[in-house]
């Protein structure tokens, strides 16, 4: 008689273990998945904030984020780096002229031709508006003016087009190289007079530092 309720309660231990068992898979399944889509929208979100929605290229955050972490790369390697600030020439007339959604879409042509013009280890940014930024790793002054100069005649040669319209567009550019003292601000800042230096230039053309530092030396002189 004691054996047979020992069995009575071997069998419904077991059944119940067995019961627990499968009610926690089922549950284990359940969490494994919303964990599978709560990672999928993590990532999702990571390439919304990595990109800018309207080009695709990288946001501004993160580009700035790149060259922080790629100058103090540099700097350790000795390596030469450069940064290339790129602008749209007279962009509020080309929107004056064909509206926004035009202008928007001009944009993101412009983008498109810019990062194909681009070397594969070079990454760009959108700094702003119609303002873009060119980081080129492994690479000097002059290097960085003949990628700039590539994606200058890339934008200027066609038209950006569509069924609706045809317009030509073109932009300056303005390129500086790390120096040891330069921190990120200082490297754009310089890259950003070059391209003060292009507008004055008549636009449509690239400048560099060096051409500013001549420049510079022609009027004391
Ligand atoms: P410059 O050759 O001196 O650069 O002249 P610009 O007209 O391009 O320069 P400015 O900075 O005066 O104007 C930039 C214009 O770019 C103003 C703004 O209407 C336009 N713009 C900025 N962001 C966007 C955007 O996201 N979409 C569109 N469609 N236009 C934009
Ligand atoms: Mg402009
Ligand atoms: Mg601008």
């Amino acid at each position: 008689y004691a054996s047979l309720i020992q069995f009575i309660i071997k069998i419904t231990s077991l059944d119940m273990s067995l019961a627990i068992e499968a009610y926690c898979s089922d549950r284990i399944a359940s969490l494994e998945r919303s964990l599978d889509s709560a990672r999928g929208e993590e990532e999702e979100l990571r390439k919304s904030l990595r990109t800018d929605s309207l080009t695709q290229v990288c946001s501004r955050n993160f580009v700035l984020n790149e060259l922080k972490r790629i100058v103090r790369e540099h700097k350790v390697k000795q390596r030469p780096l450069c940064v290339a600030m790129m602008d749209l020439d007279h962009f509020k007339k080309i929107n004056d002229r064909y509206g926004h959604l035009i202008g928007d879409q001009i944009l993101r042509a412009v983008a498109i031709r810019m990062s194909h013009a681009a070397r594969n280890l070079d990454t760009l940014g959108r700094y702003g508006g119609e303002e873009f930024i060119l980081i080129l790793e492994e690479t000097d002054l002059e290097g960085a003016t003949s990628v700039c100069e590539r994606i200058r005649r890339r934008i200027v040669t066609n038209p950006v087009h569509d069924a609706a319209f045809s317009v030509f567009v073109s932009m300056s550019f303005g390129v500086a190289e790390l120096r040891i003292d330069d921190d990120t601000k200082s490297l754009v800042a310089r890259a950003d007079e070059a391209l003060y230096a292009a507008k004055k230039a008549g636009r449509n053309c690239v400048r560099s530092e060096s051409d500013i530092d001549a420049l510079r030396h022609s009027v004391t002189v």
